[in-house]
């Protein structure tokens, strides 16, 4: 029993520490870990400059609030603006946060249009975050269960679907944008169609829609490029990205360019602590060594080896029906329901996780190297050959 609420269905482990791809649990058993806190660890475990950019920032300032200017958080806004080719950027605490900023974005967009009831375009299957607006968002009953009513102002439409939108544009004025993840993650690692995001990018440009993209879990080297949209030849209005930004200090932003940029003026949004010295600090530190370490390369290249072994293992690969994601944000769907494999990974010494019932979701540190990257794939695929 704890003093805390019981949200969480949490598995019978407690790691104490950890080292690059690797968690130690209170007992001293080490695991490599596939998940990297649900893709929030890019660098892995205590990256000596995350370590370094914690240590140096604390020791002058941790926060002074949004009423002052804060030197690391315009540096880091004027990094990811730069990378992500956008021109302003609000930061927040988390993932739900930095949709919750696009949200509000979108809205006073269609507001300064003079659309009264705006509403945002979503996809089945979507994961925005727990916040109210966020979980309106998210296509998952199950989320949204017992905390009606939801926020309004949310269309729903199939994935890969470019008839729908065209329908929804045909018989919705209020449409403002459309939200989506360039590649599902709590859904199942599904990605959306190229061609489906290239038509949808048309459509926004026709309709005055707003392309709002979710890249919380995609983003920041996750999928071998930047933010996943890079891959795809357009741009994109918004982006939203937190978890790999932070590597695991709590930091999300909203990035905006072209006719968003400049929508959120004074007074319109904020956070007492979002984009605090501390946090940009370290997000400054993760950004310079994505880069420094070529990790969006190594994200292209792990996640192939690790497909390419799971590939070559008959044994496994008779038991999986398909391999989806890019870079190192993979599902590997097998043909029946693989809950349990969380728990038979955690006896194995492996941390993985399980998406859409059947899929293993594998998150692994972008610094994993070949030699790891072959050990979780064949942990994984011992895993599927023994226990499915
Ligand atoms: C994790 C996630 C969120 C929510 O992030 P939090 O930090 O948990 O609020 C939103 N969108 C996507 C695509 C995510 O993967």
């Amino acid at each position: 029993m704890t003093a805390l609420m019981q949200t969480y269905a949490r598995l019978p482990v407690t790691f104490s520490h950890g080292e690059g791809v690797y968690l130690y649990d209170t007992d001293g058993r080490r695991y490599l870990d596939g998940i990297s806190g649900i893709g929030v660890n890019g660098l892995g475990h205590a990256h000596p400059a995350v370590t370094a950019a914690i240590r140096e920032q604390a020791d002058k300032l941790v926060h002074t609030s949004n009423l002052y200017r804060i030197e690391t958080q315009e540096q880091l806004a004027e990094a990811l603006t730069q990378v992500a080719g956008m021109e302003s950027c609000f930061f927040g605490n988390s993932g739900a946060e930095a949709n919750e900023a696009a949200i509000k974005l979108a809205r006073l967009y269609g507001h300064q249009q003079g659309i009264q009831k705006p509403a945002i375009v979503v996809l089945e299957d979507a994961f925005h975050g727990r916040t109210l607006a966020t979980l309106s968002a998210t296509g998952n009953r199950k989320i949204q269960a017992g905390f009606e009513p939801l926020v309004a102002g949310f269309i729903r439409a199939p994935c890969n679907d470019v008839n729908a939108l065209r329908q929804i544009a045909a018989n919705n004025p209020d449409v403002v944008a459309i939200l989506a993840e360039p590649i599902q993650g709590e859904g199942g690692v599904k990605p959306l169609q190229p061609d489906y995001l290239q038509a949808a990018r048309q459509i926004c440009d026709e309709q005055n829609w707003l392309l709002m993209l979710d890249e919380v879990q995609t983003g920041n080297g996750r999928t071998g490029t930047y933010f996943a949209y890079q891959d795809l030849g357009f741009m994109p209005d918004v982006v939203t990205t937190a978890k790999g930004l932070g590597n695991g200090v709590p930091i999300g932003a909203c990035l905006a360019g072209g006719p968003a940029a400049q929508v959120l003026g004074a007074g319109q949004h904020g956070s007492t602590y979002g984009g605090n010295p501390l946090v940009c600090a370290v997000g400054l530190a993760v950004m310079n060594t994505i880069r420094d370490q070529r990790l969006c390369a190594n994200a292209s290249a792990m996640g192939q080896l690790i497909t390419d072994t799971l590939r070559a293992d008959s044994g496994a690969a008779a038991r999986i029906t398909e391999i989806r994601g890019k870079g190192l944000m993979l599902g590997i769907e097998l043909q029946r329901d693989c809950g349990e494999l969380v728990q038979r990974g955690l006896d194995a010494g492996l941390l993985i996780n399980v998406a859409a019932g059947n899929t293993v979701r594998l998150l692994p540190p972008l610094t994993i190297n070949k030699s790891e990257a072959r050990e979780l794939a064949a942990g994984v695929a011992d895993l599927i050959r023994a226990h499915t």
